[in-house]
């Protein structure tokens, strides 16, 4: 079997970079809320009630 380094597009740096320290993320389901306490590279997914969690914006104009 053949071992094969593959590079990281674009979107996946873009994903792992935006894992970082005080980001909030609720669940729409229940309104749990998570933050990130540290920060790092990877993928995050996070689920609550079967759904991934959504990345809350709290600087945004949304009510
Ligand atoms: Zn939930």
């Amino acid at each position: 079997m053949q071992t094969e380094y593959r590079e990281w597009d674009f979107d996946e740096w873009e994903k792992a970079w935006s894992i970082s320290v005080g980001e909030v993320y609720t669940c729409s389901e229940c309104r749990n809320m998570l933050i990130v306490s540290k920060g790092g590279t990877g993928s995050l997914d996070l689920k609550c009630c079967g759904k991934p969690m959504t990345l809350y914006r709290g600087c945004g104009d949304a009510a």
